[in-house]
């Protein structure tokens, strides 16, 4: 491709909402533009780069057997009503109505299609196991669209779904996409953890998120490594069995005047006691109204993802001071003990003694509590969100913590969906059953940007090999010297007979200019023709490692033939 007649809008400034460096990078080297908030459009380079990554998710995706389907992006309302999520996906779902009144959501993921589709379809155990995939694009219209690709309105995603005759066969199913997530995050070239995940809106049993490691990512993670353990906080065990205090003997219960002090480190210090013995108590109102309270250890934060699994519920709040007023819960000082909605307690509260809670009267704290002679939750409940230290919930080593970007999601759904949708076959019993599902999800979009958070420099992309639009560079650096002109079309055209990905800057403009573009898009290997050419050489450079490395106009087959092999 001869950059002359090709199209890479480079430009100096990123845009003011540009904060991370995908953002930015993919917009000055002219990868992608902004439409609208979330919506993007791929110039050629970015679509070269899409396409590349669609291609290798593919290849992995059909070697394991799944097989590809396209599915209309428009999915009606009543199959949405069947499962109960028309409701429950609240704003993120984008609605339409046709010219007859029909409602239809534009699909941010495919469960309900697919299910319908197989249950129309499939009939018998002989029929299964089937894998669906699709590559499309979808749309959710999320609330903070930001940082470019990686929260779009409008994106790419691979979605797959399982069928099995039983959970024990779609363990297997859910095993294969497990592998085969490896090797396409192998193949792609990027540092990712799989990570142990909570399932959220999409429900089922298990599931597993992968997650590329990047400074200040979304999703918050732990990891052991000791023995690769790696969980999502919010679904990380916390093993306070090993991160008790040591027992003691109870002491008589005392109320304390404590005027004005009920932070947990004011109180700590107030009283003089270690601030793993002071307990929280935390009103939150679910979505349904109802309010409970829930203790926690003053040392440790409460998560409400598991708060919300746990209540089975779609939201949660911490209680205002005015919803505090109505349940006549004193703010500041709430405790336990004669409070008037359920108590729940985290388990690091479990085996506490002596320890400090509010007395639900201003000023006032109580010391010296005691379980379950002073109070006794409903229940001792992982309400934790784990953190860098906490033992590994496999090898107790202690756990690190880092950030990162998900960029893949699988799902065992188990019967969650066929049963909502009625999707039964018969079984060699000649029963019917529910068929068994699991569902895998692949930012497509978001894996471009993933990729360029990982590899880029102070001036701009390093892409992957298996990713990078071109593979080879040829900069001519003076087009209007006949030599250098000559050399360069004749390099370019033999790594276009080989076979090579070639982008060729032919253009008239100043050397610096065409270095500083290079360095921006980030193509894996250069050949710089310029004045060397005087002595019969080139220069070849990795934009990965900044060193050059001279080649006599000789050996220039050679080293083509060298970066086609690699
Ligand atoms: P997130 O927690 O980031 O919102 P999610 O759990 O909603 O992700 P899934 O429903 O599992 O995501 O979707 C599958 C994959 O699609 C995700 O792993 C992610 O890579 C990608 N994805 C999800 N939402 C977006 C978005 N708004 N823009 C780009 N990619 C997205
Ligand atoms: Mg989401």
């Amino acid at each position: 491709m001869r950059a002359s007649q090709y199209f890479f809008p480079t430009l100096k400034e990123a845009p003011a909402e540009a904060e991370v460096p995908s953002h930015i990078y993919l917009i000055r080297a002219g990868y992608i533009r902004q439409l609208a908030a979330g919506l993007y459009e791929y110039l050629p380079l970015g679509f070269r780069v899409l396409k590349k990554i669609e291609n290798i998710v593919r290849k992995h995706m059909d070697n394991a057997g799944a097989l590809e389907v396209l599915l209309p992006i428009l999915t009606p309302s009543e199959l949405w009503q069947e499962t109960g999520r028309w409701d429950v996906y609240g704003k993120e779902l984008f609605r339409v109505e046709d010219r007859k009144g029909r409602l239809f959501a534009l699909g941010p993921t495919h469960e309900e299609t697919i299910t319908d589709m197989v249950r129309k379809n499939i009939r018998s155990y002989k029929d299964l196991p089937k894998n669906f995939y699709q590559i499309q694009t979808k749309f959710r219209d999320e609330a903070r669209p930001r940082y470019g690709l990686i929260r779009g309105r409008e994106f790419i995603m691979k979605d797959a779904y399982s069928f099995d005759v039983s959970e024990e066969m779609a363990v297997k199913s859910y095993e294969i996409m497990k592998q085969t997530y490896k090797r396409i995050f192998d193949e792609l070239g990027l540092d990712y953890l799989m990570v142990e995940a909570d399932t959220g809106a999409i429900g089922g049993k298990y599931s597993h998120e992968f997650v590329v490691k990047v400074p200040n990512g979304e999703a918050h993670i732990v990891f052991c490594e000791k023995c690769g353990y790696a969980a999502n906080v919010e679904a990380a065990r916390y093993e306070f069995e090993l991160d008790k205090l040591p027992p003691e003997d109870e002491k008589p219960l005392e109320k304390v005047h404590t005027p004005s002090v009920s932070s947990v480190e004011d109180v700590a210090r107030f009283l003089d006691v270690d601030p793993k013995k002071i307990v929280k108590t935390l009103v939150y109102i679910l979505d349904d109204g109802t309010a409970v309270a829930v203790l926690i250890r003053g040392d440790r934060e409460l998560n409400e993802t598991k708060l919300i699994n746990y209540f089975n519920a779609l939201d949660c709040h911490l209680a205002s001071s005015e919803e505090l007023e109505n349940l006549g819960i004193v703010e500041g000082f709430v405790g336990p003990i004669g409070l008037d909605i359920p108590v729940y307690a985290d388990i690091s509260v479990k085996d506490l003694h002596n320890f400090v809670v509010g007395a639900n009267e201003k000023d006032y704290h109580f010391i010296n509590v005691n379980i379950p002679r002073d109070f006794n939750p409903v229940e001792f409940v992982d309400f934790s969100t784990a953190r860098e230290g906490d033992p590994c919930p496999v090898c107790k080593s202690p756990l690190k913590e880092t950030t990162g970007l998900e960029v893949g999601h699988i799902f065992l759904l188990g019967t969650k969906y066929s049963e909502a949708m009625k999707a039964y076959f018969v079984d060699k019993d000649g029963k019917e059953k529910p068929i068994v599902m699991g569902c895998y999800g692949i930012g497509i979009s978001r894996l471009m940007a993933a990729a360029v958070e990982q590899n880029h420099d102070k001036n701009g992309i390093i892409w992957p090999e298996s990713i990078a639009p071109f593979k080879l560079h040829i900069l001519a650096l003076n087009i209007k010297d006949n030599q250098i002109k000559n050399v360069a079309e004749e390099i370019y055209n033999k790594a276009k007979e080989k076979g090579i990905e070639v982008l060729y800057d032919d253009r008239d403009i100043s050397p610096g200019a065409k270095f500083k573009d290079a360095d921006l898009i980030g193509i894996p290997y250069r050949i710089v023709v310029g004045k060397k050419i005087k002595e019969g050489k080139i220069e070849l450079q990795k934009r990965s490692a900044g060193e050059k490395e001279e080649v006599s106009l000789e050996n220039v087959d050679g080293l083509l033939e060298r970066l086609k092999q690699d």
